[in-house]
Protein backbone atom coordinates (compact mmCIF):
# COMPACT_ATOMS: atom_id res chain seq x y z
CA UNK A 1 0.00 0.00 0.00
CA UNK A 2 1.08 3.27 -1.01
CA UNK A 3 2.33 5.58 1.81
CA UNK A 4 -0.03 8.49 1.20
CA UNK A 5 -3.29 6.23 1.60
CA UNK A 6 -1.75 4.79 5.39
CA UNK A 7 -1.61 8.41 6.13
CA UNK A 8 -4.74 8.75 5.30
CA UNK A 9 -5.71 5.65 6.98
CA UNK A 10 -4.33 6.39 10.17
CA UNK A 11 -5.69 9.55 10.26
CA UNK A 12 -8.95 8.70 9.65
CA UNK A 13 -8.72 5.79 12.07
CA UNK A 14 -7.36 8.33 14.75
CA UNK A 15 -10.24 11.04 13.90
CA UNK A 16 -12.93 7.36 14.60
CA UNK A 17 -11.28 6.92 17.75
CA UNK A 18 -10.99 10.52 19.05
CA UNK A 19 -14.76 10.75 17.72
CA UNK A 20 -16.19 7.13 19.52
CA UNK A 21 -14.09 8.44 23.27
CA UNK A 22 -15.22 12.44 22.40
CA UNK A 23 -18.86 10.65 22.59
CA UNK A 24 -18.32 8.49 25.24
CA UNK A 25 -17.02 11.01 27.56
CA UNK A 26 -19.73 13.34 26.54
CA UNK A 27 -22.53 10.94 27.44
CA UNK A 28 -21.71 9.81 30.69
CA UNK A 29 -21.61 12.93 32.97
CA UNK A 30 -19.31 11.23 35.42
CA UNK A 31 -19.62 13.60 38.43
CA UNK A 32 -23.51 13.42 38.25
CA UNK A 33 -23.43 9.60 38.11
CA UNK A 34 -21.12 9.44 41.25
CA UNK A 35 -23.28 12.10 43.00
CA UNK A 36 -25.99 9.30 42.51
CA UNK A 37 -24.28 7.04 44.44
CA UNK A 38 -23.98 8.35 48.28
CA UNK A 39 -21.53 5.48 49.17
CA UNK A 40 -18.50 6.30 46.86
CA UNK A 41 -18.56 9.45 49.07
CA UNK A 42 -17.50 7.44 52.00
CA UNK A 43 -13.59 7.54 53.37
CA UNK A 44 -11.74 4.10 54.39
CA UNK A 45 -9.11 4.28 56.53
CA UNK A 46 -9.19 8.43 56.05
CA UNK A 47 -8.74 8.21 52.43
CA UNK A 48 -11.44 8.37 49.68
CA UNK A 49 -13.00 4.86 48.49
CA UNK A 50 -11.97 3.17 45.14
CA UNK A 51 -14.64 0.83 44.71
CA UNK A 52 -13.27 -1.92 42.11
CA UNK A 53 -14.94 -4.67 43.28
CA UNK A 54 -18.33 -4.43 41.24
CA UNK A 55 -18.36 -7.69 39.96
CA UNK A 56 -19.08 -9.14 43.91
CA UNK A 57 -21.37 -6.08 44.11
CA UNK A 58 -22.54 -2.72 42.92
CA UNK A 59 -23.71 0.41 44.84
CA UNK A 60 -26.77 1.22 45.04
CA UNK A 61 -27.94 4.95 43.47
CA UNK A 62 -30.30 7.42 45.95
CA UNK A 63 -33.25 6.35 43.67
CA UNK A 64 -33.16 2.58 44.66
CA UNK A 65 -32.83 3.86 48.38
CA UNK A 66 -35.31 5.78 48.03
CA UNK A 67 -37.68 3.35 46.37
CA UNK A 68 -36.93 0.96 49.55
CA UNK A 69 -38.19 3.65 51.97
CA UNK A 70 -40.85 4.40 50.01
CA UNK A 71 -42.43 0.92 49.41
CA UNK A 72 -41.89 0.34 53.36
CA UNK A 73 -42.98 3.85 54.40
CA UNK A 74 -46.46 4.33 52.08
CA UNK A 75 -47.49 0.64 50.98
CA UNK A 76 -45.94 -1.83 52.45
CA UNK A 77 -48.11 -4.81 52.41
CA UNK A 78 -48.61 -8.30 51.15
CA UNK A 79 -48.74 -8.43 47.31
CA UNK A 80 -51.82 -10.57 45.09
CA UNK A 81 -53.97 -11.52 47.57
CA UNK A 82 -55.65 -8.19 49.15
CA UNK A 83 -58.42 -6.37 48.98
CA UNK A 84 -57.44 -3.27 50.50
CA UNK A 85 -55.60 -0.10 48.68
CA UNK A 86 -52.21 -0.50 49.82
CA UNK A 87 -51.63 -4.35 48.82
CA UNK A 88 -53.52 -3.71 45.62
CA UNK A 89 -50.58 -0.50 45.26
CA UNK A 90 -47.72 -3.30 46.11
CA UNK A 91 -49.29 -5.47 43.51
CA UNK A 92 -49.67 -3.00 40.61
CA UNK A 93 -45.73 -1.54 41.48
CA UNK A 94 -44.71 -5.14 41.42
CA UNK A 95 -46.28 -6.23 37.86
CA UNK A 96 -44.91 -2.98 36.74
CA UNK A 97 -41.16 -4.20 37.76
CA UNK A 98 -41.99 -7.40 35.64
CA UNK A 99 -42.92 -5.21 32.72
CA UNK A 100 -39.76 -3.10 33.11
CA UNK A 101 -37.74 -6.17 33.29
CA UNK A 102 -39.71 -7.74 30.31
CA UNK A 103 -38.70 -4.44 28.32
CA UNK A 104 -35.06 -4.40 29.29
CA UNK A 105 -34.07 -7.53 29.03
CA UNK A 106 -36.70 -7.80 25.03
CA UNK A 107 -38.59 -10.77 26.58
CA UNK A 108 -42.09 -11.64 24.51
CA UNK A 109 -44.41 -11.60 27.16
CA UNK A 110 -44.29 -10.64 30.98
CA UNK A 111 -45.63 -13.90 32.46
CA UNK A 112 -42.01 -15.20 30.92
CA UNK A 113 -40.27 -13.33 34.01
CA UNK A 114 -40.19 -14.95 37.05
CA UNK A 115 -38.25 -13.25 39.93
CA UNK A 116 -36.09 -15.46 42.30
CA UNK A 117 -33.36 -14.29 45.33
CA UNK A 118 -30.74 -14.30 42.75
CA UNK A 119 -29.04 -15.91 39.84
CA UNK A 120 -27.88 -18.60 42.29
CA UNK A 121 -31.35 -19.49 42.71
CA UNK A 122 -32.63 -18.83 39.35
CA UNK A 123 -30.00 -21.64 37.98
CA UNK A 124 -31.30 -24.11 40.96
CA UNK A 125 -34.62 -23.66 39.65
CA UNK A 126 -34.16 -23.80 36.08
CA UNK A 127 -31.51 -27.19 36.54
CA UNK A 128 -34.54 -28.69 38.92
CA UNK A 129 -37.59 -27.98 37.38
CA UNK A 130 -35.53 -28.52 33.45
CA UNK A 131 -34.12 -31.38 35.10
CA UNK A 132 -36.98 -33.03 36.90
CA UNK A 133 -38.86 -33.17 33.54
CA UNK A 134 -36.08 -33.65 30.91
CA UNK A 135 -33.00 -35.01 32.12
CA UNK A 136 -32.75 -38.84 32.50
CA UNK A 137 -30.10 -41.79 32.70
CA UNK A 138 -26.99 -41.53 30.93
CA UNK A 139 -27.94 -37.79 29.63
CA UNK A 140 -25.21 -34.91 29.43
CA UNK A 141 -25.12 -31.65 30.67
CA UNK A 142 -22.88 -29.44 29.11
CA UNK A 143 -21.15 -26.98 31.45
CA UNK A 144 -18.32 -24.57 30.50
CA UNK A 145 -15.15 -24.81 32.52
CA UNK A 146 -15.50 -21.12 33.04
CA UNK A 147 -18.50 -20.69 35.16
CA UNK A 148 -19.28 -19.54 38.33
CA UNK A 149 -19.83 -22.55 40.87
CA UNK A 150 -23.47 -21.72 41.17
CA UNK A 151 -23.93 -22.36 37.04
CA UNK A 152 -22.00 -25.51 37.78
CA UNK A 153 -23.30 -27.04 41.36
CA UNK A 154 -26.66 -26.90 40.58
CA UNK A 155 -26.31 -29.11 37.57
CA UNK A 156 -23.63 -31.54 39.42
CA UNK A 157 -26.36 -32.25 41.82
CA UNK A 158 -29.45 -32.27 38.80
CA UNK A 159 -26.77 -34.92 37.20
CA UNK A 160 -26.43 -37.13 40.20
CA UNK A 161 -29.89 -37.45 40.82
CA UNK A 162 -30.83 -38.44 37.91
CA UNK A 163 -27.12 -40.64 36.57
CA UNK A 164 -26.87 -37.64 34.25
CA UNK A 165 -23.33 -36.58 33.09
CA UNK A 166 -22.07 -32.89 33.48
CA UNK A 167 -19.60 -32.72 29.99
CA UNK A 168 -16.76 -29.81 31.14
CA UNK A 169 -16.24 -27.22 27.89
CA UNK A 170 -12.65 -26.59 28.46
CA UNK A 171 -11.72 -22.39 27.70
CA UNK A 172 -8.22 -21.48 26.00
CA UNK A 173 -5.66 -20.24 27.97
CA UNK A 174 -6.71 -16.95 26.74
CA UNK A 175 -10.05 -17.46 28.34
CA UNK A 176 -12.04 -18.19 25.14
CA UNK A 177 -14.85 -20.30 24.60
CA UNK A 178 -14.37 -21.87 21.22
CA UNK A 179 -17.25 -23.36 19.13
CA UNK A 180 -15.17 -26.19 17.37
CA UNK A 181 -14.96 -27.48 21.06
CA UNK A 182 -18.55 -27.20 21.89
CA UNK A 183 -19.26 -29.15 18.29
CA UNK A 184 -17.61 -31.50 19.38
CA UNK A 185 -18.76 -32.18 22.75
CA UNK A 186 -22.26 -32.30 21.51
CA UNK A 187 -24.07 -35.66 21.09
CA UNK A 188 -27.86 -37.15 20.52
CA UNK A 189 -27.70 -36.97 24.49
CA UNK A 190 -27.19 -33.69 24.77
CA UNK A 191 -30.18 -31.70 26.73
CA UNK A 192 -28.73 -28.43 28.15
CA UNK A 193 -25.73 -26.22 27.71
CA UNK A 194 -25.27 -23.89 30.08
CA UNK A 195 -22.94 -21.07 30.25
CA UNK A 196 -22.38 -17.34 31.20
CA UNK A 197 -22.83 -14.48 29.08
CA UNK A 198 -19.81 -12.76 30.94
CA UNK A 199 -17.02 -14.35 32.84
CA UNK A 200 -16.97 -13.13 36.07
CA UNK A 201 -13.15 -13.95 36.78
CA UNK A 202 -12.02 -13.34 33.39
CA UNK A 203 -13.81 -10.82 32.29
CA UNK A 204 -14.95 -12.89 28.49
CA UNK A 205 -17.66 -12.31 26.59
CA UNK A 206 -18.95 -15.32 25.34
CA UNK A 207 -20.43 -15.43 21.70
CA UNK A 208 -23.39 -16.42 23.01
CA UNK A 209 -25.79 -16.08 19.87
CA UNK A 210 -23.34 -18.42 18.00
CA UNK A 211 -23.80 -21.01 20.74
CA UNK A 212 -27.43 -21.06 21.32
CA UNK A 213 -27.59 -21.59 17.11
CA UNK A 214 -25.10 -24.33 16.92
CA UNK A 215 -27.31 -25.89 20.62
CA UNK A 216 -30.70 -25.49 18.60
CA UNK A 217 -29.21 -26.81 15.09
CA UNK A 218 -29.53 -30.04 17.77
CA UNK A 219 -32.48 -29.20 19.53
CA UNK A 220 -30.55 -28.39 22.46
CA UNK A 221 -31.23 -26.35 25.11
CA UNK A 222 -29.09 -23.17 26.55
CA UNK A 223 -29.21 -21.64 30.06
CA UNK A 224 -26.77 -18.23 29.82
CA UNK A 225 -25.95 -16.98 33.12
CA UNK A 226 -26.25 -13.24 32.73
CA UNK A 227 -25.14 -12.02 36.73
CA UNK A 228 -21.89 -10.22 35.04
CA UNK A 229 -23.51 -9.06 31.41
CA UNK A 230 -26.51 -7.27 31.84
CA UNK A 231 -25.43 -4.42 33.91
CA UNK A 232 -22.80 -4.02 31.43
CA UNK A 233 -23.73 -5.06 27.79
CA UNK A 234 -26.89 -4.79 25.74
CA UNK A 235 -29.29 -7.91 26.61
CA UNK A 236 -31.29 -8.95 23.92
CA UNK A 237 -32.93 -12.61 24.91
CA UNK A 238 -34.70 -12.77 21.92
CA UNK A 239 -32.54 -11.61 19.22
CA UNK A 240 -30.20 -14.41 21.49
CA UNK A 241 -32.85 -16.94 21.25
CA UNK A 242 -31.87 -18.17 24.89
CA UNK A 243 -33.89 -20.93 26.15
CA UNK A 244 -33.56 -19.40 29.85
CA UNK A 245 -31.54 -16.50 31.19
CA UNK A 246 -30.42 -15.54 34.58
CA UNK A 247 -28.99 -12.41 36.52
CA UNK A 248 -29.38 -11.31 40.29
CA UNK A 249 -30.64 -7.44 41.06
CA UNK A 250 -27.18 -6.64 43.33
CA UNK A 251 -25.09 -6.64 40.50
CA UNK A 252 -27.10 -3.95 38.79
CA UNK A 253 -27.36 -1.13 40.97
CA UNK A 254 -30.39 -2.92 42.59
CA UNK A 255 -30.76 -4.49 46.18
CA UNK A 256 -29.65 -7.42 47.30
CA UNK A 257 -32.36 -10.99 47.63
CA UNK A 258 -34.04 -10.22 44.37
CA UNK A 259 -32.99 -11.59 40.87
CA UNK A 260 -34.98 -12.95 37.47
CA UNK A 261 -35.09 -15.74 35.62
CA UNK A 262 -36.16 -15.21 32.08
CA UNK A 263 -37.42 -18.67 30.49
CA UNK A 264 -39.13 -19.07 26.86
CA UNK A 265 -43.25 -19.46 27.83
CA UNK A 266 -43.77 -22.93 26.20
CA UNK A 267 -40.88 -24.63 28.16
CA UNK A 268 -42.14 -23.16 31.38
CA UNK A 269 -45.52 -23.97 31.22
CA UNK A 270 -44.04 -27.90 30.56
CA UNK A 271 -41.33 -27.66 33.66
CA UNK A 272 -42.93 -28.71 36.83
CA UNK A 273 -43.06 -26.06 40.33
CA UNK A 274 -39.85 -25.49 41.88
CA UNK A 275 -40.97 -24.97 44.86
CA UNK A 276 -44.63 -25.67 46.31
CA UNK A 277 -46.51 -22.95 49.02
CA UNK A 278 -48.66 -20.04 49.07
CA UNK A 279 -49.02 -18.54 45.51
CA UNK A 280 -48.16 -20.97 43.54
CA UNK A 281 -51.16 -23.02 43.64
CA UNK A 282 -54.97 -22.28 42.16
CA UNK A 283 -56.77 -24.77 44.10
CA UNK A 284 -55.62 -26.76 47.13
CA UNK A 285 -57.78 -29.70 48.69
CA UNK A 286 -56.01 -32.29 51.47
CA UNK A 287 -55.24 -35.06 48.69
CA UNK A 288 -54.27 -32.79 45.74
CA UNK A 289 -52.94 -29.28 44.20
CA UNK A 290 -53.44 -27.59 40.95
CA UNK A 291 -50.70 -25.26 39.93
CA UNK A 292 -50.97 -21.54 39.17
CA UNK A 293 -50.32 -19.84 35.82
CA UNK A 294 -47.00 -18.62 34.75
CA UNK A 295 -45.04 -16.97 36.42
CA UNK A 296 -46.66 -17.56 39.35
CA UNK A 297 -46.58 -21.05 39.48
CA UNK A 298 -42.64 -20.77 40.18
CA UNK A 299 -43.06 -18.13 42.66
CA UNK A 300 -43.99 -19.77 46.05
CA UNK A 301 -44.14 -17.98 49.07
CA UNK A 302 -44.85 -14.35 49.72
CA UNK A 303 -42.61 -12.70 46.84
CA UNK A 304 -39.91 -10.24 47.58
CA UNK A 305 -41.84 -7.55 46.48
CA UNK A 306 -39.98 -4.53 48.08
CA UNK A 307 -36.91 -5.27 46.38
CA UNK A 308 -38.25 -6.40 43.27
CA UNK A 309 -40.07 -2.60 43.12
CA UNK A 310 -36.72 -1.25 43.48
CA UNK A 311 -34.63 -3.59 41.04
CA UNK A 312 -37.33 -1.84 39.03
CA UNK A 313 -36.15 1.73 39.95
CA UNK A 314 -32.36 -0.07 39.29
CA UNK A 315 -33.25 -0.52 35.75
CA UNK A 316 -34.80 2.71 34.81
CA UNK A 317 -32.08 4.47 35.97
CA UNK A 318 -29.44 2.90 34.16
CA UNK A 319 -31.54 2.91 30.76
CA UNK A 320 -31.92 6.43 31.00
CA UNK A 321 -28.23 6.63 31.41
CA UNK A 322 -28.35 4.33 28.36
CA UNK A 323 -26.60 0.51 28.27
CA UNK A 324 -24.40 1.50 25.61
CA UNK A 325 -23.11 4.73 26.91
CA UNK A 326 -22.19 2.54 29.86
CA UNK A 327 -20.87 -0.25 27.73
CA UNK A 328 -18.59 2.50 25.70
CA UNK A 329 -17.47 4.28 29.07
CA UNK A 330 -16.93 1.24 31.11
CA UNK A 331 -15.15 -0.49 27.86
CA UNK A 332 -12.50 2.64 27.87
CA UNK A 333 -11.97 2.17 31.64
CA UNK A 334 -10.85 -1.52 30.67
CA UNK A 335 -8.18 -0.33 27.95
CA UNK A 336 -7.41 2.54 30.17
CA UNK A 337 -6.63 -0.16 33.23
CA UNK A 338 -4.97 -2.48 30.86
CA UNK A 339 -2.68 -0.42 29.47
CA UNK A 340 -1.22 1.26 33.02
CA UNK A 341 -1.21 -2.50 34.34
CA UNK A 342 0.43 -4.05 32.44
CA UNK A 343 3.86 -1.71 33.43
CA UNK A 344 3.36 -3.05 37.17
CA UNK A 345 6.73 -5.41 37.02
CA UNK A 346 6.10 -9.40 37.45
CA UNK A 347 1.74 -8.30 36.66
CA UNK A 348 0.40 -11.32 34.54
CA UNK A 349 -3.12 -10.84 33.36
CA UNK A 350 -5.17 -13.80 33.83
CA UNK A 351 -8.06 -13.98 31.28
CA UNK A 352 -6.69 -12.06 27.69
CA UNK A 353 -9.67 -12.92 25.75
CA UNK A 354 -10.64 -10.66 22.81
CA UNK A 355 -14.12 -9.86 23.69
CA UNK A 356 -13.86 -8.66 27.22
CA UNK A 357 -16.04 -6.00 29.79
CA UNK A 358 -15.44 -4.63 32.89
CA UNK A 359 -12.70 -7.12 34.63
CA UNK A 360 -9.22 -6.71 34.93
CA UNK A 361 -7.84 -10.45 36.92
CA UNK A 362 -4.21 -10.33 37.33
CA UNK A 363 -1.60 -11.94 40.05
CA UNK A 364 1.98 -10.40 40.67
CA UNK A 365 5.11 -12.67 40.23
CA UNK A 366 5.80 -14.10 44.39
CA UNK A 367 3.05 -12.10 45.71
CA UNK A 368 -0.32 -13.96 47.23
CA UNK A 369 -3.30 -12.30 45.72
CA UNK A 370 -4.57 -12.06 49.49
CA UNK A 371 -1.19 -9.54 50.53
CA UNK A 372 -1.82 -7.53 47.60
CA UNK A 373 -5.70 -7.32 48.58
CA UNK A 374 -4.89 -6.78 52.16
CA UNK A 375 -2.36 -4.02 51.50
CA UNK A 376 -4.31 -2.02 48.65
CA UNK A 377 -7.38 -2.19 51.27
CA UNK A 378 -5.46 -0.36 53.44
CA UNK A 379 -4.95 2.72 50.71
CA UNK A 380 -8.55 2.78 50.47
CA UNK A 381 -9.00 0.40 47.45
CA UNK A 382 -11.33 -2.35 47.27
CA UNK A 383 -10.55 -5.49 44.89
CA UNK A 384 -11.26 -9.20 45.66
CA UNK A 385 -8.83 -11.66 45.87
CA UNK A 386 -8.83 -15.64 45.67
CA UNK A 387 -11.01 -17.90 43.27
CA UNK A 388 -14.03 -16.06 42.65
CA UNK A 389 -16.42 -18.48 43.10
CA UNK A 390 -14.76 -20.47 39.75
CA UNK A 391 -12.51 -22.88 41.48
CA UNK A 392 -11.96 -25.07 38.28
CA UNK A 393 -10.47 -21.65 36.37
CA UNK A 394 -7.94 -21.44 39.00
CA UNK A 395 -7.38 -25.45 38.31
CA UNK A 396 -6.87 -24.33 34.85
CA UNK A 397 -3.99 -22.05 35.25
CA UNK A 398 -2.77 -23.99 38.09
CA UNK A 399 -2.79 -21.07 40.59
CA UNK A 400 -4.62 -20.58 44.11
CA UNK A 401 -6.75 -17.11 43.23
CA UNK A 402 -6.10 -13.94 41.48
CA UNK A 403 -6.60 -10.06 42.42
CA UNK A 404 -9.91 -8.83 40.62
CA UNK A 405 -10.53 -5.13 39.76
CA UNK A 406 -13.88 -4.96 38.34
CA UNK A 407 -14.85 -1.53 37.35
CA UNK A 408 -18.35 0.41 37.00
CA UNK A 409 -19.53 3.03 34.81
CA UNK A 410 -19.10 5.13 38.29
CA UNK A 411 -15.36 4.84 38.29
CA UNK A 412 -12.57 7.08 36.24
CA UNK A 413 -9.08 6.91 35.56
CA UNK A 414 -8.17 8.81 38.34
CA UNK A 415 -9.05 5.97 40.34
CA UNK A 416 -7.52 3.12 38.15
CA UNK A 417 -4.26 5.57 38.69
CA UNK A 418 -4.57 5.09 42.32
CA UNK A 419 -4.65 1.59 41.79
CA UNK A 420 -1.42 1.68 39.73
CA UNK A 421 0.39 3.37 42.46
CA UNK A 422 -0.94 1.35 44.99
CA UNK A 423 0.61 -1.70 43.03
CA UNK A 424 3.75 -0.28 42.55
CA UNK A 425 3.66 0.13 46.83
CA UNK A 426 2.76 -3.26 47.02
CA UNK A 427 5.38 -4.05 44.68
CA UNK A 428 8.32 -2.14 45.81
CA UNK A 429 7.11 -2.93 49.81
CA UNK A 430 7.89 -6.86 48.72
CA UNK A 431 11.07 -6.29 46.94
N1 LIG B 1 -22.98 -16.15 37.99
C1 LIG B 1 -21.95 -15.31 37.89
C2 LIG B 1 -21.22 -15.19 36.59
C3 LIG B 1 -21.57 -14.54 39.00
O1 LIG B 1 -20.55 -13.71 38.90
C4 LIG B 1 -22.27 -14.70 40.21
C5 LIG B 1 -21.86 -13.96 41.41
O2 LIG B 1 -20.75 -13.50 41.51
C6 LIG B 1 -23.35 -15.58 40.24
C7 LIG B 1 -23.68 -16.29 39.12
C8 LIG B 1 -24.16 -15.77 41.48
O3 LIG B 1 -24.85 -14.62 41.78
P1 LIG B 1 -25.65 -14.50 43.16
O4 LIG B 1 -24.66 -14.82 44.24
O5 LIG B 1 -26.08 -13.07 43.18
O6 LIG B 1 -26.77 -15.44 43.12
Amino acid sequence: MQAKYLDKIIVTFVLELNKELITSEMSIDIQKIRSDFPILAEKIYNKPLVYFDNAATTQKPQVVLDKLIEVYTKYNSNIHRGVHFMSNKATVETEEARNVVQKFINANQSCEIIFARGATEGINLIAQSFGEKYIFENDEIIVSEMEHHSNLVPWQMMAQKKKAKVIKWEFTDAGELELDTLKNLITSKTKIIAVNHVSNSLGTINPVKEIIEIAHQHNIKVLIDGAQAVQHIKTDVQDMDCDFYVFSGHKIYGPTGIGVVYGKEHLLEEMPPYQGGGEMIENVSFEETTFNKLPFKFEAGTPNYADTIALAAAIKYISEIGIDNIAAYESELLHYGEGKLKNIPGLKFIGTAKNKTSVISFNIDGLHSYDVGMILDKMGIAVRTGTHCTEPVMIHYGITGTVRASFAFYNTKEEIDKLYDGLLKVVEMFA
